[in-house]
């Protein structure tokens, strides 16, 4: 029987560990589909407080890990597969492993979202990526796109011009979601060339690995098409909380709903980081929000000695 199962090994999974294994609460970390969350799928970190320099996310991730466990936190792998919330102790399945639990910290986060092409999600590893720190290194000296017009993307294109010959950035639109200064980033950058406003139409991959893509832009719908090998998709995230639909409230973008705090509508479960927050989206408001659904469960867990 556990006291705390905290679904999800990111920024706020992490933080909530740190916090519920100082508190004594022995709490165990279901690592998910994504153990360490979109932080050791990024490079610098220039915005989390207490690094003047900046960090890389994955050592971000690995240093909270190491904290975590320093307070007694121990790591499954594995994700979640259903979870009955009924009754407590919850029950919580992730393949063959069987939990009960006393309380759960949901901090599932979010994943990749693809453009929803024909052969795409089968080109992923043959030329198609989402996480450019991942796959970056393997498009040397070759040219490649990123879609997307948000920070991800900016962040993105500017990460693969070290590594690749030409990053054309095709955005559906003229203006751009992404913060000034790093648009202005990407723009100083001479290896990046703007195609906006263009949707990707198809990704070309007569032998199965990625030879080019054809572009539509939108307002006239002329056809264009280049010659690249590598395209990184980087326009945003669904919620990892499909296992809970049914059992807590979420909106229509599957983002959980949080009562008070971190509070959900079953007693005893708490939710922090992405998978409830499509608004802030932040390592250090995922931070905050792990630290606040410890809180909350140790409360509970106070309050419920049965
Ligand atoms: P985002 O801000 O939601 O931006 C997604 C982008 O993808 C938008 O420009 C959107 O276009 C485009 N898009 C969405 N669906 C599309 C589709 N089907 N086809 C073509 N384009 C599509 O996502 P994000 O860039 O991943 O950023 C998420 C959050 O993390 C933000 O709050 C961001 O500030 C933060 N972040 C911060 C940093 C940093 O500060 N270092 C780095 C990365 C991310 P439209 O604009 O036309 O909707």
């Amino acid at each position: 029987m556990q006291n705390v199962l905290i679904i999800g090994s990111g920024c706020a999974g992490l933080t909530a560990a740190i916090y519920a294994g100082r508190a004594n609460l022995n709490p165990l970390v279901l690592d998910g589909h994504e153990p360490g969350g979109q932080l050791s799928l990024t490079t610098h970190v220039e915005n989390y407080p207490g690094f003047p320099e900046g960090i890389l996310g994955p050592e971000l991730i690995e240093n909270m890990r190491k904290q975590a466990q320093r307070f007694g936190a121990e790591f499954k792998a594995g994700a979640v597969t259903e979870v009955d919330l009924t009754k407590r102790p919850f029950r919580v399945a992730a393949g063959k492993d069987a939990y009960e639990t006393r309380t759960i910290i949901v901090a599932a986060g979010a994943s990749a979202r693809l453009l929803g092409l024909k052969g795409e999600r089968e080109l992923i590893g043959h030329g198609v990526s989402t996480c450019a720190t991942c796959d970056g290194y393997f498009f040397r000296g070759k040219p490649i796109a990123v879609v997307g017009g948000g920070d991800s993307a900016m962040e993105e294109a500017n990460f693969l011009s070290r590594y690749a010959s030409r990053v054309y950035l095709i955005h559906r639109r003229q203006e751009f979601r992404a913060s000034k200064i790093m648009v202005d980033r990407a723009k100083a950058n001479g290896k990046i060339e703007f195609i906006t406003p263009f949707v990707v139409d198809e990704i070309l991959a007569p032998e199965g690995l990625v030879k080019g893509i054809r572009l539509r832009e939108t307002h006239n719908g002329n056809t264009r098409e280049i010659d690249l090998d590598g395209v990184f998709v980087a326009i945003g995230h669904n919620p990892n909380s499909i296992v809970f639909r049914g059992k807590l409230d979420m909106d229509e973008n599957g983002y959980l709903i949080p009562r008070e705090g971190s509070l959900t509508s079953v007693p005893g479960v708490f939710i922090a980081g992405d998978v409830q927050d499509h608004r802030y989206r932040q390592a250090v408001t995922a931070a905050g929000s792990g630290c606040m659904a410890a809180m909350d469960a140790e409360r509970f867990l106070e309050k419920h000695k049965d």
